[in-house]
C-alpha cells in the first residue's frame, strides 16, 4: 500500500528528526545528508516537488562551540540553535550541490501559520522555489521562539507545513522502523504496526516508552501529526531514515513503516 501512496504523490514532505539527522557521538551525520540529497534528487527526477523539514540545529550547535550543552538558560539554548542552524545549512547546501540541488532555508514561527498574511506569503515562497527546483528546508525560528510559544517539535511543525503546502504525503524519518506496539528498545517482543485509519483507536491500544537520547517529541507527538494531516486527507509515513535508500525501499515495498490514511 505504501509502495502505490509513494508513487501517486507529487507533493511530499520529508521530515528529518534529530536521532537521524546526528550520529552516535551528536554530530550532523553528513553520510546521512548526502543519501537523503541522492533520495530527494530522484523523486524530483520523477517529477515529484519536496519539501524537506529538519530538525537537528541544538545539536549542531554544542558540537560547533563545545560548550553550553547543559546550560538550561532559554537564551543559551537559542544561541546554540543560532550557531547550529548555520552548520546544518551549510551541510545541506554543500552536500545538496553535489547532486546538483540548490537548497533555500524557512524558518518559521508558530504564530506564522496563524497568520492569513504570513501563511500567504509562505505558500507564495514555497511555490516560487518549488517551480525553480529548488529544495525548501524548514525548521523553527528557535531565536524569536521562547518555550511557551514554540510549535515545540518538528513533528508537528512537519505536519502544518505539510497542510499548509496542501502536500499529499508527509514522510517522518525517525530512528526506528515505524510505531510498535510497545516501546522496541525496551520490549524485545514489540510488534510493528502496518497499517493505521484511527489514530485515536490506535493510541488505545499501544505503550508509548521514552525517546531516544537526541530525540525531543517522541511517538505522541508524531501521532499528534498524523492526526492533523490525516483530517485533512493527507497521508503520513514513520519509517527509519537510518537504512539506506529507505525511500526508494518504501516505495518498492521491500521496506515497511507505519502507513497513517
Ligand atoms: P525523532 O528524533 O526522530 O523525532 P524520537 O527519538 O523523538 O524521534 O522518537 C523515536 C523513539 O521513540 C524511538 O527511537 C523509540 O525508541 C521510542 N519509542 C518509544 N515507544 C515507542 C513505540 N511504541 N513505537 C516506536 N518507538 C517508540
Amino acid at each position: 500500500m505504501a509502495e502505490n501512496i509513494i508513487k501517486n504523490s507529487n507533493k511530499i514532505v520529508i521530515k528529518i528528526g534529530s536521532s537521524t539527522i546526528t550520529s552516535e557521538d551528536g554530530i550532523i551525520n553528513k553520510a546521512f545528508i548526502d543519501s537523503l540529497a541522492n533520495q530527494v534528487k530522484s523523486l524530483i527526477d520523477e517529477g515529484k516537488q519536496v519539501v524537506i523539514v529538519s530538525s537537528g540545529a541544538r545539536i549542531a550547535g554544542v558540537s560547533t562551540i563545545d560548550k553550553w550543552s547543559r546550560k538550561e538558560d532559554v537564551n543559551y539554548k537559542q544561541a546554540l540553535c543560532a550557531i547550529g542552524q548555520v552548520e546544518l545549512m551549510d551541510s545541506y547546501r554543500i552536500i545538496f550541490n553535489k547532486y546538483n540541488a540548490h537548497v533555500a532555508q524557512i524558518l518559521l514561527t508558530r504564530e506564522d501559520f496563524n497568520s492569513h498574511a504570513r501563511t500567504l506569503n509562505i505558500r507564495n515562497t514555497l511555490f516560487t522555489l518549488l517551480d525553480e527546483k529548488v529544495i525548501p528546508i524548514v525548521n523553527e525560528n528557535d531565536t524569536v521562539c521562547v518555550d511557551e510559544i514554540k510549535i515545540g517539535d518538528n513533528d508537528m511543525l512537519a505536519a502544518q507545513t505539510t497542510v499548509l503546502w496542501n502536500a499529499d504525503l508527509l514522510i517522518i524519518l525517525s530512528d526506528i522502523d515505524g510505531i510498535y506496539d510497545k516501546s522496541p528498545i525496551e520490549n524485545r517482543d514489540a510488534k510493528l504496526i502496518e497499517l493505521v485509519d484511527d489514530v485515536d483507536e490506535l493510541e488505545k491500544h499501544i505503550s508509548i516508552g521514552k525517546s531516544s537520547s537526541f530525540g525531543t517529541g517522541g511517538i505522541s507527538t508524531k501521532l499528534k501529526a498524523a492526526k492533523l494531516v490525516n483530517k485533512y486527507g493527507i497521508n503520513m509515513i514513520v519509517a527509519n531514515g537510518k537504512k539506506e535508500n529507505i525511500i526508494e525501499k518504501l516505495a518498492s515495498g521491500e521496506e515497511k513503516g507505519t502507513l497513517f490514511i
